[in-house]
Parts: C-alpha cells; sequence; structure tokens
C-alpha cells in the first residue's frame, strides 16, 4: 500500500509479504552417507580410517559424513598431483587440455539444480542464490578458462609461460563450489595439477564436482580433492612437492600460511577477510542504492569477505536512507534457504551464529543504536536476523572487525575526503561500493579508495573475466580474469 507523506511516497510493506512456502524438492540431489576421498581419479578410503559429520545448518540434520584426510592421505594426494603433472598434464596439447575444462563446464550446467539443492541444504544458504548465482558463475569460470588454456601466448604477449606444477588450494565455506571453480579452472588452464581441500562444514559440492571430474575422464591424479579441517590443510600447506598456494578464509590463517611458506619457493594468493565500505552520496539514486545495500550485507547471511558491511551516508539523506532501509528490512524474509521466497537463509555453522551475536553484543555494548526487524526466526537450525547500528563510531570493533553476518554499521559524512578517509581506515581493503550520479565523483573515489574492487552503482557483481583480490589484510594476488592467470604460471622474458 502506498500512503503520501510530505510530498514522497512512502511503501508500507507487508512484513511476512503473505507469499506462499515455495520449497525446492530435494530429490534431485543424491547424496550419499559416507565421502572418501578423491585421489588420482579414484575415491579411497581415508588412511587413519576418521569421517566427520557435515550437517545441514537450517535443521541441525546429519546429511553424511566426510573422510578426514591425514598427512599420509595428503601426501599421497600430491604425489598423484605431482605424477600427473609430470607424465600427463604438462605435455598435453594446451587445446586438449581446453576440452577437459570445457566438459567440466558442461557437466556442470547439467546438473546444476543438483548443485545448487547440495549447496543450500550443506551451507544454508537460500536456494535462490546458489540457483541463480553459485552454481551458474562456477560453470562459467570453467568456460571462461577453458577459452584461455591454448591462448596464453596472448594473455602474455612476447613473453613464454610455463605451468608452477602441483597447486594447493584451500578454500572456505561460503561459497563452496564457485570458490573451487575460481580456483581449479586457472590452474587447469595453465597447465598444473591440483590438490583442493574445501571448507570441512561444506564438503559436499566439492566432492560432487570430484564426481564429475571422474565423468569427464580428467586423466587420474590431475584434480585430487581431499576433506579435513585445518590440520589437512595446514599439511597441504607445509607439503614440500607443493609449488603453489592458494588460500581463501580468514586472514588469521592468511598469516599463518605466510609465515609457514616463508622462506620456501612456493607461490601464494591470498584471499581473506574484508570490511568493505559502501557509500551513498545525496546525489544517489536512493531505492537503488538501499537495495543495493541489502543486497551487499543481508542477501548472503553476510557471508561474503566482500559483504558492504559498513555503510557510509551522506548527511543531508542520512535519515531518509536509514528509514528506507528499515522499510525494507521489515520485507525481508528469514528462514528455509530451501525455499524460493526466502531472502536470508541459515548461518553457516552454530561457531559462525555465536560470533555474529557475540558482535551484536558488542555493538549494543558501545552504545551503538541496534535496529532489527519484527519477522520471526526459526527456532531449530542457526538463524540472525539482519541486524543494523546507527550511532557507530569510527573505533568501534562493529566498525573495524570482521562480523562476517548480516550485520551493518552505519556512519554519516559530509565531504569526500571525509568519507574517503573513513572508509580506508580499516586494516583491510578487499572491497568497495561508491552510490553517486556523478561520474566525477565514482572517478575521484575508485582512485583513492584502498580497495581491490570498487563498485559505482551495483554491488556484489561478479564476473569470470574481472579480477578480483585485495590490498592489506585483505591479502594478495588476483583470481578471475586475465589476472587470474599470471597465479599460476611462471612468465619467462624473451630476451
Ligand atoms: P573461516 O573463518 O572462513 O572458517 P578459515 O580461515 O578458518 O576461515 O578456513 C578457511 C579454510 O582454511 C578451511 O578450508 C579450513 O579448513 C582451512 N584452514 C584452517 N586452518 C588452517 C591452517 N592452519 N592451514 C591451512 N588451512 C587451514
Amino acid at each position: 500500500m502506498a500512503t503520501k507523506k510530505n510530498n514522497t511516497i512512502k511503501l508500507k510493506f507487508d512484513s511476512a509479504r503473505n507469499l506462499a512456502p515455495a520449497p525446492e524438492s530435494k530429490s534431485a540431489a543424491k547424496i550419499d552417507p559416507q565421502y572418501d576421498l578423491f585421489i588420482n581419479g579414484k575415491f579411497e578410503k581415508p588412511s587413519g580410517k576418521k569421517y566427520f559429520p557435515t550437517i545441514n545448518p537450517a535443521t541441525e540434520e546429519k546429511l553424511s559424513m566426510i573422510a578426514e584426510a591425514n598427512t599420509a592421505d595428503v601426501n599421497k594426494a600430491v604425489v598423484a598431483a605431482r605424477t600427473a603433472y609430470d607424465k600427463t598434464w604438462k605435455k598435453m596439447p594446451a587445446a586438449e587440455r581446453a576440452k577437459y575444462i570445457y566438459r567440466i563446464a558442461r557437466m556442470i550446467q547439467e546438473r546444476a539444480r543438483e548443485f545448487a539443492i547440495i549447496e543450500t541444504l550443506d551451507g544454508g544458504k537460500p536456494i535462490r542464490e546458489s540457483r541463480d548465482f553459485d552454481v551458474p558463475t562456477a560453470a562459467n569460470h570453467f568456460f571462461y578458462y577453458a577459452g584461455w588454456a591454448d591462448k596464453l601466448e596472448y594473455a602474455f604477449p612476447n613473453r613464454r609461460t610455463e605451468p608452477l606444477g602441483v597447486a594447493g588450494q584451500i578454500i572456505p565455506w561460503n561459497f563452496p563450489l564457485l570458490m573451487a571453480a575460481w580456483k581449479i579452472a586457472p590452474a587447469l588452464a595453465c597447465g598444473n595439477t591440483v590438490v583442493l581441500k574445501p571448507a570441512e562444514n561444506t564438503s559436499l559440492t566439492a566432492l560432487k564436482l570430484a564426481e564429475i571430474i571422474q565423468e569427464a575422464d580428467l586423466p587420474p591424479g590431475v584434480v585430487n580433492i581431499i576433506t579435513g579441517a585445518g590440520a589437512t590443510g595446514a599439511a597441504i600447506v607445509n607439503h614440500a612437492d607443493v609449488n603453489k598456494i592458494a588460500f581463501t578464509g580468514s586472514t588469521e590463517v592468511g598469516k599463518i600460511i605466510q609465515r609457514a611458506i616463508a622462506g620456501t619457493n612456493k607461490k601464494a594468493t591470498l584471499e581473506l577477510g574484508g570490511k568493505a565500505a559502501n557509500i551513498i552520496f545525496d546525489d544517489a539514486p536512493l531505492d537503488q542504492a538501499v537495495e543495493g545495500v541489502i543486497n551487499g550485507i543481508f542477501f548472503n547471511q553476510g557471508h561474503v569477505c566482500c559483504a558492504g558491511s559498513r555503510l557510509y551516508v551522506q548527511e543531508s539523506v542520512f535519515k531518509e536512507v536509514v528509514r528506507k532501509l528499515k522499510d525494507r528490512l521489515e520485507t525481508l524474509i528469514v528462514g528455509d534457504p530451501m525455499d524460493k521466497n526466502t531472502d536470508i537463509g541459515a548461518i553457516n555453522s552454530k561457531a559462525q551464529l555465536d560470533i555474529i551475536n557475540k558482535y551484536i553484543r558488542i555493538g549494543q555494548q558501545e552504545g551503538a543504536e541496534m535496529y532489527q526487524p519484527s519477522c520471526a526466526v526459526p527456532k531449530k537450525g542457526f538463524f540472525c536476523k539482519p541486524t543494523i547500528f546507527t550511532n557507530v563510531a569510527q573505533s568501534n570493533r562493529i566498525a573495524q572487525e570482521e562480523i562476517f553476518g548480516p550485520v551493518l554499521a552505519i556512519q554519516s559524512f559530509r565531504t569526500d575526503d571525509e568519507v574517503i578517509e573513513k572508509a580506508n581506515n580499516t586494516p583491510y581493503g578487499l572491497s568497495a561500493g561508491v552510490w553517486t550520479d556523478k561520474g566525477s565523483k565514482i572517478f575521484n573515489l575508485t582512485t583513492k579508495l584502498r580497495a581491490g574492487v570498487v563498485w559505482a552503482n551495483t554491488f556484489n557483481k561478479f564476473d569470470p573475466t574481472s579480477p578480483f583480490g585485495g590490498y592489506k589484510e585483505s591479502g594478495y594476488g588476483r583470481e578471475g580474469g586475465l589476472q587470474g592467470l599470471s597465479a599460476y604460471v611462471n612468465i619467462i622474458e624473451n630476451r
């Protein structure tokens, strides 16, 4: 219903939106009771015979048991990758390598529905997100890098490249399939072989990808997917025969990895935490900006390293933007991730929910003003209402530290210089967003914001052709695009 007030149209939303449930069926997804390690083209039992459960965070039900790889298993996987590198993959004509990568891309597309359902069951993100973003973007990465495999001479003109060897790849739980695609596709295209470890909370889609890799007839050992927690990841990092580490995860673990590889000749790309600033100027299309802010921090439960978790609004439109945000929050549906209407799904784990709740308490203790919409959240499972804080000081922990949840800290600003200083006042530098009608302002800010990606009048947009990565404690190296290739080759200058 629309009512007119002070010459502005105010939309009144029905908080429940009165939508009938539209659940996705689980029947298209086959989940085995137990998963083994994918080494040298075969699924193998872990040598320590240990398995750990993976649960559905929306229901707390066990989905499957996952093998825990120990040092001996890691070694087996690295030996398989090295052998495949020396004997097969490195020698294969690039156009042949490309065919395998295209095949993986097409098979992901064919099984897209199954991937989306499993991603949502295992990780808690809304099915809309897995279906419309994660899975198609993962397939697109394989398509994109398949195209580069036999064209590296155009990517690096007048120079020669050679692959690095065995790439150890460690990924987090927020985009399990997509992160696997980000890492595996460019590595293979450049002629490397891979040992990949998904996060312990979300191994299932990586293991489904292993099934595809097996069906695609990729030569054994070219891609090995082993599961386990931090100790398994550390064993990959510390293995003497791994030439490159590609890691996405926390800044804390990124620092451990950096220390572990210091003094070795292992190459590394580290994509770590973030505390992105979204900046709204008074000349911005405000409704569009508010939608971008919601998309940037709430639609993925804030489980995105580039999430727009800080919002800076120009003073003259501050009240209006906060009101619009609150109105929009009232319309968001928090709940069953398998329901196609759901906007905010489950928090990935109990441990993560505890961290988010801790920060919500800290925000209140620091004197910030909290607002949560009136929506109900399911009693079972790990859920968190979208939360915004106003009255936030720049030094507050909720404005400085990564929360990795649906929590937004809002501050006002007056001038360009002031907001640039505030936005850059963080140890991180992964991404930022600028909302304004003026191209000149966009150019001014994009050159001065210390962030790897700056979105203008949009947020959280991804494309395989665009590089992504950070500054400062957000890590180094770029993934995606042409730049993502250079992370997987030695470049030899022609003299
Ligand atoms: P998050 O906070 O997103 O869970 P982590 O950095 O803890 O991020 O985890 C990201 C990935 O790193 C996961 O696959 C995890 O198992 C792995 N990991 C955790 N500790 C280590 C470590 N010491 N060395 C290598 N990998 C690790």
